[in-house]
């Protein structure tokens, strides 16, 4: 079983190893404010120890035969999959999602081990013609290094196996620092990782303290490269403290998607794919509906269906049955909503409010604003809740240019029946995925990732191999 590992403890160098200080922190249960586990508080001595084992596993580990390291990856998803349940109400008790979510969210991880279980034979190199007959160019990738991954709380399991299965394939040992909130997920991965059979020192988990860990990450040479997903705030300054030793970094950061809807879209169609961009993991997520644009002429009638798709949605504990949406995943966010949505009132934005909150926990109602102002604080910042402010616009020029008018740029989403129109407003949206006439955009082998202040490079197919690769060539003589 998985759960046949100590909480208490993270996975360094192979073993389950306590804090040094002996501390533990608090998970709780956001749904119902309830003690989960305790899990050890680490800080920076624990972290070198991560990277000590990590960077002496490096060398056999990136020599390893690629067929080899791909066939512990697949056992690593086929325990996945044995696992799927356990995972999945790991989940949804840590980070509050409802369990059939949840269960997507562990298939999601699946599918990204299983990628490059198979990718990770794949990293393949060029020859080229040299400057004389008798040179040749050979150009092959090369294992970076370490990797330091610094993880977010809203896909507990995902982001772990989205970034570490690719290192690993790559020949990447890895050091992964999950969110202080739901660190059970990334404990259980490595659980899973012990059985699969990694080396130790390949894969090492550290909970605990950010701050003290990714300082000791980013400090430390040894680590060549910090793979972070989390809000841009942090990422600006991880990205500051990564200079000092030019590490490669992968910056996968805040969104602040429109979702757009033309005149000429299936308004029933639109009405439900941004139900799911809006409300999916309670508005938790960097790809989520953050601004709904729509065109005058269909305006009111998205906005009716749109109002009466929110007050049908159910509200509650994850676990049960009956639930559409779960709580936030903490006090912290319930009062940045509370902020967010003082400010709507305050510029007039007119509320319409679904499911009353069920009691304990951290919830907030799903909310439809109407008749907000572009300069509300709800329009630049990312909301993470299932609060759905509607704008209107009249023509594809406007659609643009306030779909543009914000720093992020990781998603967008388009409704139109147009072929001509997609293609131009597609060509105009600055985010680094956009969704056509669909409310979902996640594909193991598409190459996910963000534009401005979303962050750089890519996660999925062989672009998130290559960020886990250097590129070196070879100049050869054949006299
Ligand atoms: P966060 O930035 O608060 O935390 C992310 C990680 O950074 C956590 O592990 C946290 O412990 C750590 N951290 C926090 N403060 C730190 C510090 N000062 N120094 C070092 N590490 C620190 O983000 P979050 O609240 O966990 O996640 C939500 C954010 O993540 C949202 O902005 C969301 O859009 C973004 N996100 C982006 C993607 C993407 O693929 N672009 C995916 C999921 C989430």
């Amino acid at each position: 079983m998985i759960r046949d590992w100590s909480l208490h403890k993270a996975y360094i160098n192979g073993e389950w190893q306590r804090a040094d200080s002996g501390e533990t922190i608090e998970v709780l249960n956001p749904a119902t404010g309830k003690l989960l586990a305790d899990v050890a508080f680490m800080r920076t001595s624990e972290a070198r120890r991560a990277i000590d084992a990590a960077a002496a596993a490096f060398p056999a580990w990136s020599g390893a035969l690629a067929k080899d390291r791909a066939v512990i990856l697949r056992r690593w998803r086929d325990l996945m999959e044995h696992y799927l349940e356990d995972l999945a109400c790991l989940i949804t008790a840590e980070q509050g999602k409802p369990l059939d979510q949840a269960r997507r969210e562990v298939v999601g991880a699946i599918a990204y081990a299983e990628w490059y279980g198979e990718e990770a034979r794949r990293a393949y190199g060029q020859t080229m013609p040299g400057t004389q007959t008798d040179r040749r160019v050979w150009v092959q990738k090369q294992a970076v290094g370490v990797v330091a991954a610094i993880t977010p709380w809203n896909f507990p399991l995902t982001m772990v196996v989205r970034k570490c299965a690719p290192a690993l394939a790559a020949g990447c040992s890895v050091v992964v620092k999950p969110a202080e909130d739901t660190p059970l997920c990334a404990l259980a991965i490595a659980k899973l990782a012990e059985m699969a059979g990694f080396p130790k020192g390949v894969f090492n988990v550290v909970t605990g303290n950010p701050v003290p860990i990714a300082q000791a990450l980013t400090d430390d040479f040894r680590v060549r490269m910090l793979s972070f997903t989390g809000s841009t705030p942090v990422g600006k300054r991880l990205i500051v403290q990564c200079a000092d030793t030019v590490k490669k970094t992968a910056m996968e950061l805040g969104g602040n998607a429109p979702f757009i809807v033309m005149d000429d879209a299936n308004l029933d169609d639109a009405v439900a794919g941004a139900m799911i961009s809006k409300y999916r993991n309670s508005g938790q997520t960097c790809v989520c509906a953050n601004r709904i644009l729509v065109q005058a002429g269909v305006y009111d009638a998205f906005v009716e269906k749109f109002i009466a798709a929110t007050r049908a949605l159910r509200m509650g504990n994850g676990f049960d049955d009956q639930i559409d949406i779960g709580p936030l995943i903490n006090s912290r966010a319930v009062a940045k909503v509370e902020r967010l949505m003082a400010d709507a009132k305050r510029r007039g934005g007119v509320f319409h409010e679904g499911a009353e909150k069920p009691g304990a926990g951290f919830f907030v109602r799903p909310t439809v604003i109407t008749d907000l102002p572009v300069d509300a604080a709800c329009f630049e910042e990312e909301l993470f809740a299932p609060i759905a402010p509607i704008y209107r616009f009249d023509t594809e020029a406007d659609a643009i240019a306030l779909a543009n008018n914000v720093k992020g740029g990781l998603s967008s989403y388009l409704y139109s029946r147009d072929i001509g129109r997609i293609h131009r407003i597609a060509d105009a949206l600055q985010t680094g995925v956009v969704g056509i006439n669909d409310g979902t955009t996640s594909h193991e082998g598409a190459p996910f990732g963000g534009v401005k202040e979303s962050g750089h490079g890519r996660e999925g197919g062989h672009w998130g191999l290559d960020e886990y690769l250097e590129v070196k060539y070879l100049n050869i003589s054949l006299a």
